[in-house]
């Protein structure tokens, strides 16, 4: 409300923040910072397409990172018309004294410091944390990357987030090389096998890799967890299945996280690319295990932000028909015959598998295999067998 009590804005909280009529959708990480706000989204299905209305970064205390140029804000000033009040942890942010209020005690993210001292000083604070019993404006033992405190009384582990990479030590390093590959990010993993994202370096030879970053930092930064186990000769290199079972609404924010198997010795499936001189199709192996990473980890995505697209061969739902290309019908026939319109096929394929090669039409900013395809300078995927 505003200051004559009329109603100026109404906010949606279901689990977290969810949405607000001035500020469109909040999309929040794992420690329930609001990372970006999206508009709702026009038209309908596969067709439909969301805004980004506005990006946010923080350094782990909570300072923004973003008040200089770059895609979202190209002016590199702090934007007037972005008045959302909900930022680093979703609480109500105070332009005027910088400050975050949680029930408790109001939050500095200048100083990583509260502002009061704790209220509920005890016998737990010496059990928890030396930190915290001797200064008692110390903010979740000054380790804000692994703690949360949200209302100002004692520090909380977050329940889900982000991405763990399962198996011995010389499997997780072998992991991460391939999920480096895909990023211009410094990733590091913890102990746990929880993967982290630093700053951008010039990693992959000078490559910008804009859909990589874009799907790593989204997978690494979600509220759901999504792991990664290696198995040798998994079937078709790797697979993806949501993490608790059928609980995803999709649409709704509501996901569940994923697990994704991969095979990290995957010697190849025969695919169909698009030759980019000609237009035309051929078969070759593809072995490339960062590509088949990329692919389940945006399975992955989708199942987290409960938007999976749930595919039922007998009935269609979720089907879509798809011109298949001649070779389909002639596979292990070699050499080819180009003509495509004789031999054209038209059969229904899940909308999952297309949505996620980017064989159908998917918005702009969204990744695809495709598309990180186009930007390592692969051949495209023409279509899903
Ligand atoms: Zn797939």
């Amino acid at each position: 409300m505003n200051g004559n009590g009329a109603v100026i804005n109404r906010f949606i909280r279901g689990v977290g923040l969810i949405r607000s009529e001035h500020h469109g959708w909040y999309i929040v990480n794992g420690q329930n910072d609001v990372v970006q706000r999206v508009s709702d989204a026009v038209g309908v299905g596969i067709n439909s397409s969301i805004t980004i209305l506005h990006s946010y970064r923080y350094n782990a205390f909570g300072q923004e990172q973003n008040q200089h140029r770059n895609s979202l804000n190209p002016t590199g000033l702090p934007q007037p018309q972005n008045t959302n009040p909900h930022r680093y942890r979703s609480k109500v942010y105070d332009h005027e004294v910088g400050r975050i209020a949680t029930m408790f005690r109001q939050y500095c993210m200048e100083t990583g410091r509260w502002t009061q001292e704790d209220p509920y000083w005890g016998s737990h604070n010496l059990q928890s944390s030396p930190m915290e019993s001797g200064n008692l404006y110390a903010y979740v033992k000054n380790n804000p990357v692994y703690w949360i405190d949200p209302l100002g009384l004692s520090a909380e582990q977050p329940t889900y987030r982000g991405l763990r990479l399962e198996g011995t030590t010389e499997i997780r390093n072998r992991m991460l090389e391939y999920l480096q590959m895909l990023t211009n990010y410094t990733l590091t993993i913890d102990a746990n096998g929880m993967v982290s994202m630093g700053n951008r370096q010039n990693q992959n030879r000078g490559q910008t890799l804009t859909y990589g970053n874009t799907l790593m930092r989204s997978i690494i930064d979600s509220r759901f967890l999504t792991s990664i186990d290696h198995e040798r000769n998994h079937f078709g290199g790797g697979s993806v299945r949501p993490r608790a079972n059928g609980t995803a609404t999709p649409g709704t924010g509501s996901g569940s996280g994923a697990i994704i198997i991969i095979d990290l010795d995957w010697a190849g499936t025969e695919y169909a690319f698009i030759d980019p001189r000609t237009g035309r199709y051929f078969y070759d192996h593809c072995d490339a295990v960062h590509i088949l990473l990329a692919h389940e980890l945006i399975h992955a995505e989708r199942y987290s932000r409960g938007a999976r697209v749930i595919s039922n061969r007998s009935t269609g739902q979720g089907m879509v028909e798809f011109g298949l290309n001649p070779y389909t019908v002639r596979r292990g026939i070699w050499p080819f015959r180009w003509n495509e319109r004789r031999y054209e096929r038209r059969v229904l394929q899940p909308r999952e598998e297309l949505l996620t090669i980017g064989l159908l039409n998917v918005p702009a900013g969204i990744a695809t295999e495709n598309r990180i395809r186009a930007e390592h300078g692969l051949p495209l995927r023409a279509y899903w067998n």
